[in-house]
């Protein structure tokens, strides 16, 4: 007697559970087993062949009774891509200097080179001494991130003591002070070891004159009221103007100065309205008594022409790259210039120059008397 067999083999797919294909790669066989009720295991009679995604199992056992199964095969890319910094990981440069990323590489075991997508999140102001850090992310397609940072430094320079000063030279001058800005110039000039020059204007704030004074600044004589129709009125009134602000000085400093600027300047015209020739005669008696006067050479613009920090910067760094020596004008009572002279002095160290308080000796970029 015949039994006939209608029940079909069976196949069982081995699936592991961390088994991926990568996208891109072949598929590599996991394994399967083949049984049958009357012909027990068939596993060495199984066909398979992979085609779009698919896998396709077949197998028959004696009487042909036939069993196909299907492997969908799971491409995956659980791998984020490598992503490399060029140069240091912790980079430290100096307040002034520029800052250029040295870069990075982001590769991938599926998609290659992603470094054109690597996003940068961060940046650098080399006008401001702090710790910056820098998050370089890339992700692959199939969604694999990488990241890297980066941290720069940017450190204050402090000038040098300059005892025998070579090389270019900067002189900065603040007239009409000492006002409510200066204080906070004094904690500029400081960070960075700079000794600067003020030209003062009256006695409003005798603890002002006495600090620039203590941390070594050079102090000078603007003028008692800074009122022109006062001070070129005559060469007495003049004189009884700069009398005044020269025992202010003393009284609050305990030195007597000899640096001066003239209010407008030694070219200044307004002067002529108040009294003809008054510039010629006060530059000759000025000077035949032992002052020594000072114009300048570099315009910052904060006299008028401009009310913006960036513009003062600008001015001042342009300008100083025409001298060797400069003389810098601008005024400690204007916030927006005071504001202006730490990236001055940032971008001076870093491209070597030297800053340095006016003296008795230093040049005085006389502008020449037109009354
Ligand atoms: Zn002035």
């Amino acid at each position: 007697m015949t039994v006939e067999d209608t029940v079909p083999p069976e196949i069982k797919l081995t699936t592991n559970p961390d088994h991926y294909t990568l996208p891109g790669h072949p598929y590599e066989e996991e394994g399967y087993t083949a049984s049958d009720n009357v012909d027990g295991d068939l596993t060495d009679k199984v066909t398979h062949e992979e085609k779009d995604g698919t896998v396709t199992y077949k197998v028959s056992d004696s009487s042909g009774n036939e069993t196909t199964v299907t492997r969908t095969i799971v491409y995956d890319d659980p791998i984020p891509p490598v992503l490399a910094l060029k140069g240091d990981s912790e980079i430290t440069i100096q307040a002034g200097s520029d800052y250029t990323d040295p870069g990075y590489t982001a590769e991938d075991n599926v998609d290659g080179d992603l470094t054109d997508k690597v996003s940068v999140d961060g940046s650098v102001n080399t006008y401001s001494a702090d710790t910056y850090t820098l998050t370089y992310k890339v992700q692959d397609n199939y969604g694999n991130e990488a990241t890297a940072t980066r941290t720069v430094t940017v450190e204050p320079v402090r000038q040098a003591d300059t005892g025998n000063p070579s090389g270019k030279i900067v002189y900065l001058t603040f007239d009409d002070g000492p006002g409510e800005y200066t204080s906070k110039l004094l904690d500029i000039l400081s960070k960075y070891n700079v000794k600067a020059t003020f030209f003062t204007v009256g006695s409003g704030h005798p603890d002002l004159l006495k600090a620039e004074a203590d941390a070594g600044h050079s102090i000078g004589i603007h003028s008692a009221t800074h009122d022109y129709s006062k001070i070129y009125a005559s060469e007495d009134a003049f004189f009884a103007d700069l009398r005044k602000q020269q025992d202010t000085i003393e009284n609050a400093t305990g030195i007597r100065t000899t640096l001066v600027r003239f209010p407008g300047g030694s070219s200044n015209t307004v002067s002529k309205s108040y009294c003809s020739g008054i510039m010629t005669k006060l530059t000759k008696d000025l000077t035949d008594m032992g002052y020594q006067y000072f114009d300048w050479n570099v315009t910052s613009g904060d006299a008028g022409e401009t009310t913006n920090t960036s513009v003062v910067v600008q001015n001042v760094i342009s300008g100083i790259q025409q001298h060797d020596v400069s003389i810098v004008l601008q005024h400690d009572i204007k916030g927006f210039s005071v504001n202006a002279v730490e990236q001055i002095i940032q971008w001076g160290l870093a491209h070597g120059y030297t800053f340095l308080p006016l003296t008795a000796e230093s040049p005085t970029a006389h502008h020449g008397v037109n009354n």
